[in-house]
């Protein structure tokens, strides 16, 4: 199984390949990475001044590359669903598709100086923990595991990069 993430409306980052092997060395499958090129427009909310989340998911599903599993978008707009103010992402329990939105993972958005290196750290979380639920990964309660959830990203900064050994164990089942 192949998962791919593609860098959707945006060039491919500086820490492309850093991303691509952070992701390897804790997921035990090949992972190949790329542009996509989606209309995002449909799925604005005017209103919200947000994205339209499970659409974007359904798009990201419907193009992914031949082999590809699995599928996880990254996309710099705001995203929301109907019954929540905001998401930092968004994924398909055991399901091909999965969303990261990197607006709320900025420090400039919570009107803090910009620091590369935490908003690398933050996206590597985002996206573990969304590909966590795509590889069959429910919530996990120890606030410690990627795959806690969190709602405020305080929550994801006190969080490790990297997933629990329960939950590694349930990875590989
Ligand atoms: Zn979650
Ligand atoms: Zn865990």
């Amino acid at each position: 199984m192949n998962i791919h993430l593609a860098y959707v409306n945006q060039p491919l980052p500086a820490y492309r390949e850093r991303l691509m092997g952070d992701l390897k060395a804790r997921l035990p499958y090949a992972i190949s990475d790329g542009l996509l090129t989606l209309d995002l427009k449909p799925f604005f909310n005017a209103q919200r001044n947000q994205y339209y989340s499970t659409k974007i998911l359904l798009q990201l599903i419907a193009n992914r590359p031949e082999g590809a599993g699995k599928i996880l978008g990254l996309v710099a707009p705001d995203l929301y669903i109907p019954v929540l103010t905001f998401l930092f992402g968004e994924a398909q329990l055991n399901g091909p598709g999965a969303v990261v939105s990197t607006f709320r993972l900025h420090n400039a958005f919570y009107g803090l100086r910009e620091d590369p290196a935490l908003l690398y750290d933050r996206l590597l979380k985002e996206c573990l923990h969304e590909l966590g639920h795509t590889l069959g990964l429910v919530h996990c309660e120890d606030f410690r595991c990627v795959m806690y959830a969190s709602t405020y990203i305080e929550e994801s900064d006190i969080k490790a990069a990297d997933f629990c050994g329960r939950c590694r164990e349930g990875l590989a089942g």
